[in-house]
């Protein structure tokens, strides 16, 4: 393939580090297109986690010996990582949660019920995964805080025009929009949204779940004031997620969850909190998952950001390609500055029933949608099949999906 540029990163060497890819299913070599849902696991991380479980584990924050303090070390050491990844000021501003989901609905329970008031509104867009769209729902239904949705356009980008017009009366209180669309691959423009958003008096929440696995994130540079990211998307473990938020926000927000940890002192007539970010921690936090998203940063730190985007820019123009010269294949979102997911209809056929044939070959993609039904309706359809690319994939990966893909489409022609 001529048009398949040659890049910096060695996929042959990055594939020897995930052992889940060695494998056949129903006899084929395994073919993981789903990575957008959840990737894969590097050894790196998972023998972290092994490790921390056979030679150093016991609760942290609270032991005085030395099992508990070399825990909390290993634990804490993650939080550097976060805050260097991310480019943040201040290690105090990561918030460790269990998810994109738990980060979304944090800032909706604290900021939103503790800082916003009735009467403002929230800005979301019309391509927000639904973990984006149902805690400001409940929060409109619970607060009066109205709830408005920036349109898009048929390439799939957001509609600037409309999303400032949106802003104009001054009472959008947050905007909080995903970075990378789960659906379409498109980046959002991230600095210009915040520079505006801020011109109007909003705050800004992005949803980094799939740009931050993509992408070098600097939040400084962006400007936003909340970014919220999964870690088992970014090649780590389930169950770690993180909350970025300016420390002045953290320290005016009330705590989301009460409990140990997140305590200060502890009467019956009163308790006061924790300094950030502890507030917002309460319970025994996923230690050994943490310990794992630690690795799974140095593991992406490694290889770097810029090897990883260039390699997913080439695999994803190639896909685009091989693909839309698929008779009767629709790809869904066209956007100017997008990544590694490729959306797509096929004439005739169900996306499930895609997805399905698909899997005879052993090739993974997902289908359905995608945790984001509204963006389906705005473009008329049900659901989608979904290729997302991850470092670990390689360009005859994408020819082997298009080979099937035309067959597929004559099973169905
Ligand atoms: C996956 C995803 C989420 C939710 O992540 P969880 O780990 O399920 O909480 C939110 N937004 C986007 C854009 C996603 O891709």
């Amino acid at each position: 393939m001529n048009h398949f540029a040659p890049v910096a990163l060695d996929v042959a060497r990055i594939r020897q580090d995930f052992p889940i890819l060695t494998q056949t299913v129903r006899g084929k070599p395994l073919v993981f297109l789903d990575s957008a849902a959840s990737a894969q696991k590097p050894r790196a991380v998972i023998d972290a986690m092994v490790t921390a479980m056979e030679t150093q584990y016991a609760n942290v924050h609270r032991g005085l010996h030395w099992m508990s303090e070399r825990t909390t070390e290993a634990y804490e050491a993650t939080r550097d990582d976060v805050a260097r990844l991310l480019n943040a000021a201040d290690r105090a501003e990561i918030v460790f949660v269990r998810n994109s989901t738990e980060a979304i609905n944090l800032v909706a329970y604290s900021y939103g019920r503790g800082v916003l008031k009735p009467g403002q509104a929230v800005l979301i867009s019309a391509m927000e995964h639904h973990s984006n769209i149902v805690p400001w729902q409940m929060l409109r239904d619970e607060r009066g805080i109205e709830l408005r949705v920036a349109p898009i356009t048929d390439a799939g980008e957001l509609d600037m025009a409309a999303f400032e017009l949106l802003l104009a009366d001054g009472k959008v209180g947050l905007v909080a929009i995903t970075h990378m669309s789960n659906v379409l691959g498109t980046y959002t423009p991230a600095a210009r949204i915040v520079q505006i958003a801020h011109a109007h008096g909003a705050k800004v929440l992005l949803d980094g779940s799939q740009a931050v696995v993509h992408r070098r994130v600097d939040v400084q540079a962006l400007g936003c004031d909340f970014y919220a990211f999964t870690g088992h998307k970014l090649y780590g473990p389930t169950g770690i997620g993180v909350l970025w938020a300016r420390r002045e926000l953290l320290e005016a927000m009330p705590p989301f969850m009460g409990g140990g940890d997140m305590i200060s002192s502890v009467s019956y007539e009163r308790s006061t909190w924790a300094a950030v970010p502890h507030k917002f921690e309460a319970g025994t936090p996923a230690i050994l998952e943490g310990i794992g998203l630690g690795a799974a940063i140095h593991y992406v730190e490694a290889i770097g950001y810029d090897a990883i985007a260039a390699h997913e820019q080439a695999l994803t123009e190639h896909a685009i390609l091989r693909l839309s010269a698929i008779d009767g294949l629709t790809i869904l979102g066209h956007a100017q500055d997008r990544g590694g997911v490729v959306s797509f209809t096929l004439a005739n056929a169900h996306a499930h029933d895609v997805a399905t044939l698909l899997d005879r070959s052993g090739i993974a993609v997902r289908a359905g949608h995608h945790c984001a039904e509204p963006l389906m309706h705005r473009f008329g359809i049900e659901s989608t099949a979904r290729a997302s690319f991850a470092i670990y994939t390689t360009p005859a990966e994408i020819d082997f999906l298009a080979d099937a893909l035309v067959r597929v489409r004559e099973f169905f022609a």
